[in-house]
């Protein structure tokens, strides 16, 4: 059922053909770049709703373009992730997966229709300027977004939107903060280097399992001492593995761990000094730490312009009392934060819960958003295109 206030935009079999979609993609998941079919089941939605214009890209992402009003316009995109998690369904759904093993836990599937919808919504009732429809791949293990940027198929794109489906709000509210929304999530390792000896003669050696204790206790000062207190982070040293005997002093230790932050500066500061520490106490010790890093996903700090427009495009379609703030912050990482470091834009949170169902976390065996929450993301994407296309057109 589509909520009343929506109702009118998805009349004829529309509803219906986003409804066999989503369940369609959701009975067949598949893992991250292995999207195959499920590209192809988009591409002929795509082409069922008159969308001529489409491209595949980094393999198994589609671009597709939605004419505006006029051509030469501002250039927005609508972007919904397609992949799936490595998780055994739990949900008894009728339409529940598949594939053993295999699962939509996270609401891609979902993700994926809204933008099918939404350039549906758009082929209807156009933007100023063109939209482009982005199906990303891989949004699981953060290499999708950046597949797609490097295709160049985003180039001359001014603004881009994206959302999550959440169980923690009601089907009908939307949350269009401004300011930070999900974490950066990069991990390190540290690998120190010393000499090995006979566990009696320590003298001999440069010991790496003493140094790692040290570097270890040294990195917890990054969170309490270096960090400013005001925007939370962690750093969690998550492996530690040296030696192979008791009586044996290793020659090396090797650590690795993870730094979350949700502001870009405090991201920078801690993966320096987690560097930096982890190098100084090791040359206290008479050892060598070599340190690499792995950046993951950035930040996502939604900006003040384009949230603006997410804001006004979500109260149009819900009503300005269900636009609600998220309430907390979110330390989990969103692959839609490459889209953002390079376009400005804005990333919402959909609510998928039916009224009175229980909160269930995503990438829960049990997870499933409620099927009504396809209209709302659809029309919410829809409309966040409409306005900041003319936004960008009338120059504001
Ligand atoms: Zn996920
Ligand atoms: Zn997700």
């Amino acid at each position: 059922m589509v909520p009343p206030g929506i109702a009118r935009q998805f009349g004829g079999e529309l509803e219906q053909r986003l409804v066999a979609l989503r369940r369609a993609i959701h009975a067949n998941p598949e893992l991250s770049f292995r999207e195959t079919e499920t590209a192809g089941r988009l591409d002929v939605a795509l082409e069922g709703f008159g969308v001529a214009d489409r491209r595949r890209v980094a393999d198994t992402a589609i671009v597709a373009r939605v004419p505006g009003r006029r051509s030469g316009g501002p250039v927005v995109a609508v972007r919904g992730d397609i992949d799936a998690l490595p998780i055994q369904e739990a949900t008894k759904l009728a339409f529940a997966s598949t594939v053993p093993g295999v699962m939509h836990a996270c609401g891609h599937d979902v993700h994926a229709t809204w933008a099918v919808g939404a350039a549906a919504l758009l082929a209807a009732s156009p933007a100023d300027g063109d939209v482009l429809i982005v199906l990303q791949p891989a949004e699981e293990t953060g290499k999708g977004a950046l597949a797609v940027i490097e295709s160049g198929a985003l180039d001359g794109v001014v603004a881009i939107f994206g959302g999550h489906v959440d169980r923690r709000f009601e089907v009908g509210q939307v949350v269009a903060d401004e300011g930070p929304l999900a974490a950066s999530a990069d991990t390190f390792e540290i690998e120190i280097v010393g000499s090995g000896a006979h566990a009696a003669r320590p003298h001999e050696s440069r010991d790496p399992i003493v140094a790692a204790a040290a570097v270890i206790a040294a990195i917890q000062t990054i969170v309490s001492r270096r960090l400013n207190p005001a925007t939370p982070g962690v750093v969690t040293i998550g492996t530690i593995h040296a030696g192979s005997a008791p009586n044996v002093i290793p020659e090396r230790a090797v650590l690795s761990g993870t730094v979350r932050a949700v502001e870009p500066v405090s991201r920078a500061l801690m993966l320096a000094e987690v560097e930096r520490v982890a190098k100084s106490v090791a040359s206290g010790y008479g050892v060598e730490a070599r340190v690499t890093l792995d950046m993951g996903t950035p930040p996502i700090v939604n900006p003040t312009g384009a949230t603006a427009w997410a804001r006004k495009a979500a109260e149009s379609v819900v009503g300005m009392e269900n636009v609600v703030p998220l309430g907390f912050l979110n330390l989990a990482g969103e692959d839609f934060a490459h889209y953002m470091e390079r376009i400005p834009g804005c990333f919402l949170r959909i609510g998928a819960r039916e009224p009175g169902g229980p909160v269930i976390p995503a990438h829960a065996a049990t997870f499933y958003p409620a099927e009504e929450s396809l209209f709302v993301g659809a029309a919410v994407l829809a409309e966040c295109a409409r306005v900041a296309s003319a936004a960008l057109a009338s120059g504001g």
